[in-house]
């Protein structure tokens, strides 16, 4: 079907315009009836231009609806003073309309795509559904250039640092990165299956060991765990490894990139968001130590203060009972938090008992010299109030919250009730990304529901040398090469140097439960190629996702990706997961029943 193609984009007719006759293709925005005066807003992707039509003029003008898609041709003429729209680049000129084609219609939509005020109470699952129309908002279609934007400026980075792009397998085996994983039945032989790629890990070593020596892929990797805000089953990581490296030079590259790409969209999208600085380093001890974590938000001070051993001998028997049975008491500063009420007190003690905490002391600074507290004060003698108030760094009105039970639980509660307490006071600046380094992550952490040890990040972790020697003997002592890139609060990349050697590699896959059996069995492929001259090597893999929320502020990753899933891994737009064809359940050899239907 023939159409008048357009000479110039809605979003770029000025002053220097005024006169010519342009054509434009585009949707209808807004569409202003005024009785004697006829207006639309048309819309491309880089804008809107105001189309005034002449009534008389035009038959069927009144049968314009909200996204038909038009061709217009007519002359750009300068508004009025008082009609000027400082609010759009285009707004000191209109296209007075001399012909218009209609090339397509639009059907009643499901929310409307004019008015952003109204956008927020769209329902998400509609939205989701109609993600085709979802995204023609100016607000959605800006998250797909800044995405663009940041990949483009990656690739480019990496590759003017010799890194080259490879690309590896979506239907290969088992990565373990402690989610489950998806699978896909095996037609030609049923009963075996391909795992979807936890991640790109293995086949980035054997990279390595093919001697690319510098690696990078923008990654599609497949997790089936617990739905969050911040998750989607599918998501998108840069992946890095290098060879012959220590981890002091992944550190360099990846926090050069991060600082790169984060200043470059800021600036060119001219985002509210102060530059990216160097990034702060803590070790994974000083972290959890500090601030009840290994993933702090270091916009905002306020450490974890431990007195253990000043209430050790206290009157407080919850306290001390709690020290007896090998736990440890820790609190937070709450500032200024004399103000509180009892009730919000008693709201702060219902969130840690979400997170396991039994309860939540309190004490409440009234002067720090003589010290002088209410609360559980009756509880303690002159000197440990000195002594807490000093660990707590407080000032006369703050409010001082106490965790006393396991060290888990405390540090988790508590680190919780932090973030809550820097969003309360306003600590948590929006214009603010803070990376930041942990570093020397425990190799393996013990799982007591299974009785095991789990790796802290995955199974091909190098453990430091000094510590190698504790591996069999006491391994929950024993430290990575392993860190993690955290901003603000949430994890973001997570890398490794990684075991080149079979022997070290064969050692932690026993300290992780797996007998020799099982490792040939699942890891054969990467002990035979460890034994064919693999080199020192290590990397990382920051959350692409992730990094675009960071960006542009959003909190729901799924308003970060051009078509997400809704909770549960659902898309409404593809209704799938959908069931299928008898003859499928068949070939594929597979014995279940379909899903009976909802
Ligand atoms: N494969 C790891 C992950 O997905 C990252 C890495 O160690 O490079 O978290």
């Amino acid at each position: 079907m023939a159409f008048k193609k357009r000479t110039h984009d809605c979003g770029e007719l000025r002053l220097a315009n005024v006169g010519e006759t342009v054509a434009l293709n585009g949707w209808c925005h807004r569409i202003r009836d005024l009785g004697g005066l006829f207006f639309v807003d048309l819309r491309d992707r880089t804008g809107v231009c105001q189309l005034n039509f002449e009534i008389e003029r035009f038959e069927d003008l009144r049968d314009l609806r909200h996204e038909f898609v038009l061709c217009v041709t007519g002359e750009v003429v300068k508004r009025a003073e008082k009609d000027v729209n400082r609010k759009v680049p285009t707004g000191e000129v209109e296209l007075d309309v001399k012909e218009f084609d209609v090339l397509s219609t639009c059907d009643v939509l499901p929310f409307p795509l004019s008015d952003e005020s109204q956008m927020k109470t769209a329902p998400e699952d509609l939205r989701v559904k109609h993600r085709y129309l979802d995204l023609r908002r100016p607000v959605m279609y800006r998250k797909l250039l800044i995405r663009a934007e940041a990949v483009r400026l990656i690739r480019e980075y990496l590759h003017e640092r010799g890194f080259v792009e490879v690309e590896t397998p979506i239907f290969t085996r088992s990565t373990p990165e402690g989610a489950r994983d998806y699978l896909v039945p095996y037609r030609l032989k049923p009963g075996r299956f391909y795992a979807l790629p936890q991640s790109p890990q293995q086949y980035k070593q054997l990279l390595m060991v093919a001697g690319v020596e510098r690696y990078f892929q923008i990654a599609r990797c497949f997790r089936d765990e617990a739905q969050r805000a911040d998750r989607q089953p599918e998501f998108t990581q840069l992946d890095m490894e290098m060879s012959f490296v220590y981890q002091e030079d992944i550190l360099a590259v990846s926090e050069g990139l991060t600082r790169h790409v984060c200043n470059s969209v800021i600036e060119k999208f001219d985002l509210d968001l102060e530059p990216v600085g160097s990034f702060p380093r803590l070790t994974y001890e000083e972290s959890v130590r500090r601030f009840g974590t290994d993933k702090p938000d270091l916009r905002f001070d306020l450490e974890l203060f431990d007195v253990t051993e000043t209430v050790r001998t206290c009157e407080f028997g919850v306290f001390r009972s709690a020290v007896e049975a090998g736990g440890i008491v820790r609190g937070v500063k709450y500032p200024g938090g004399a103000d509180l009420s009892r009730k919000q007190v008693g709201e702060l003690e219902n969130f840690v008992k979400e997170f396991g905490a039994k309860g939540l002391a309190h004490l409440t600074v009234v002067s720090t010299d003589p010290p002088e507290c209410k609360g559980i004060a009756k509880f303690f003698k002159r000197e440990e109030l000195t002594v807490i108030i000093g660990a707590a760094d407080a000032q006369p009105n703050d409010l001082l919250l106490f965790v006393a039970d396991k060290e888990a639980v405390v540090c988790d509660a508590l680190a919780r009730l932090r973030n809550l307490i820097g969003d309360r006071c306003n600590l948590r600046d929006p214009r603010k990304l803070l990376f930041c380094w942990v570093l020397d992550f425990p190799l393996v952490f013990w799982d007591e529901e299974n009785k095991r040890w789990d790796p802290s990040h995955h199974p091909f972790v190098m453990p430091k040398t000094e510590d190698l020697s504790l591996l069999e003997t006491d391994p929950g002592k024993v430290r990575a090469d392993c860190y993690d890139i955290v901003c603000n609060g949430s994890e973001w990349a997570s890398g490794s140097i990684r075991i080149h050697r079979p022997d070290i590699q064969a050692r932690v896959f026993s300290v992780l439960g797996l007998d020799e059996e099982a490792q040939r069995r699942r890891f054969g492929h990467i002990l035979d190629a460890f034994r064919y001259g693999a080199p020192p090597h290590g990397g990382i893999a920051p959350g692409i996702d992730r990094l675009i929320m960071y960006l542009t502020g959003d909190e729901n990753i799924r308003e970060v990706i051009a078509f997400p899933k809704l909770g549960g891994g659902y898309d409404p737009m593809m209704d799938t997961p959908s069931e299928i064809e008898p003859e499928q359940w068949e070939e594929l050899g597979l014995t279940l029943r379909p899903a009976e239907d909802d």
